[in-house]
């Protein structure tokens, strides 16, 4: 591949913009097409962005807006359903310290960025087709328009299109046996930190929350469910009918969990989601497509780590761009894939550890701080949240 001087970015979530002021950065020129007709403003609850993830972002000159929209989330306290405290562990680097944020926060401050860098953006352009031409790639729209350019970046999530158009036998995600929801909670006394998280491995299922600067108290809920249900089961539940269910599922757990879901009006509650995984991916590029973000490896969001992989991922694919002369797409896949793999592989480990049942949840308590001992280890803090990428290193 001649060496690429624009690039059609599907996707327009984190990983997209991203990957645009990055390419930008390297001097190929990239526009982003995203499916949804408008912003993606309201998706979602909340979510981490780790240390190594604002650092890449600040590689971007776009760290600022990330920053002021989150609050500083140094750890997380792990306690049993009894009570019984399991451990801490340090979800930080010393500097910058990872924040808290809005999902929709993130996703409005990184498209700003970029908007703001010169990015454009095309809204209703679902990708159905990719067509690599040789000379370049051609990208077919659901509303019958097309695109080219040297490069097609797919940043187009967890159920990217991008990914099938590479290799069309990639694995598809798989269920990781747990139904997502959060919201948030007002007037509501928490024993916490304001900033650190507080998790409850629970009887029956798993209670995290955290206390922000202006006194909300921000919650999630794992729920373990054998079968994933359909889009449509899950969308006929409504949020009075979870907080009612969350609250029998918490009732015999120690901890403030039923207070703030009493205390959660139904309207600051997000409609559940099953998690899903995509541990390995075969090939991440072929010719002039690749994929970056959760279209290569998704992990469970107990990774904390999924927005910052894929703001890593820009940056990195972008240094591959500016330095390779031969198959940089090639030399990117070799350089992100045994990082990302490590964390979602971890992250997995922490996934089953959620929903293990009444013989598992003795063993877990009793192993659990032996764990935490290793995860929060200065060698394992430094490797996930100190990763620091070298602009100007080469990546040749
Ligand atoms: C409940 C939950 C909690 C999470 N918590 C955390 C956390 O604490 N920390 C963390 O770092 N990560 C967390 N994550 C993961 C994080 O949200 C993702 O890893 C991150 O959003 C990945 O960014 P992305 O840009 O790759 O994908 P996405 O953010 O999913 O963006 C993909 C974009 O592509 C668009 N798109 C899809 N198909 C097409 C198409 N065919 N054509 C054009 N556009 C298309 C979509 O509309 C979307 O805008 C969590 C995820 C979930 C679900």
């Amino acid at each position: 591949m001649n060496r690429a001087r624009t690039a059609l970015v599907i996707g327009g979530g984190i990983a997209g913009p991203a990957a645009a002021m990055a390419l930008r950065k390297a001097g190929v020129e990239a526009s982003v097409h995203e499916a949804r007709p408008g912003t993606a403003d309201g998706a979602g609850v909340f979510l981490t962005l780790g240390s190594n993830g604002l650092a890449a972002l600040e590689i971007l000159g776009a760290d600022a807006r990330a920053l002021e929209a989150g609050f500083p989330t140094p750890g997380i306290l792990l306690r049993g359903g009894g009570g019984k405290e399991l451990g801490v562990s340090r979800i930080s680097a010393a500097d910058p310290v990872s924040r808290t944020l809005r999902r929709s926060d993130l996703y409005r401050a990184v498209r700003d960025e970029a908007l703001g860098q010169g990015v454009r953006f095309e809204h209703g352009k679902r990708l159905v087709e990719a067509r690599d031409t040789g000379d370049g790639v051609t990208a077919v729209f659901a509303d019958g328009t097309e695109a080219s350019a040297d490069l097609l970046v797919g940043a187009d999530g967890v159920h990217s299109t991008v990914r099938r158009i590479i290799d069309p036998k990639a694995p598809s995600p798989s269920y990781g046996g747990l139904l997502n929801l959060g919201g948030h909670a007002r007037g509501v006394k928490a024993d916490a930190e304001p900033g650190s998280y507080v998790m409850v491995f629970g009887r029956k299922a798993f209670f995290g929350y955290v206390l922000s600067p202006d006194g909300e108290v921000w919650w999630f809920a794992n729920v373990p469910c054998k079968h994933e249900p359909a889009r449509s089961e899950l969308e006929g539940i409504s949020a009075d009918a979870w907080l009612e269910r969350l609250k029998g599922l918490f009732a015999r757990d120690a901890g403030p969990a039923v207070r703030i879901l009493e205390a959660t009006d139904p309207s600051d509650v997000m409609t559940a989601s099953p998690l899903h995984l995509l541990p390995h991916l075969p090939h991440w590029q072929r010719g002039r497509m690749v994929v970056v973000g959760d279209a290569a490896h998704a992990p469970s969001p107990s990774s904390g780590q999924g927005a910052s992989l894929a703001v890593e991922d820009a940056v990195e694919l972008a240094r591959c761009l500016r330095d390779v002369p031969n198959d940089p797409l090639a030399r990117f896949e070799r350089l992100r894939r045994p990082r990302v793999e490590r964390i979602v592989k971890a992250a997995a480990r922490v996934n089953s550890s959620k929903a293990p049942g009444p013989v598992g949840r003795v063993l877990l308590e009793a192993f659990l701080p032996v764990v935490l001992r290793s995860a929060a280890s200065g060698r394992q803090v430094r490797e996930v949240y100190g990763h620091r990428i070298d602009w100007t290193a080469s990546a040749a």
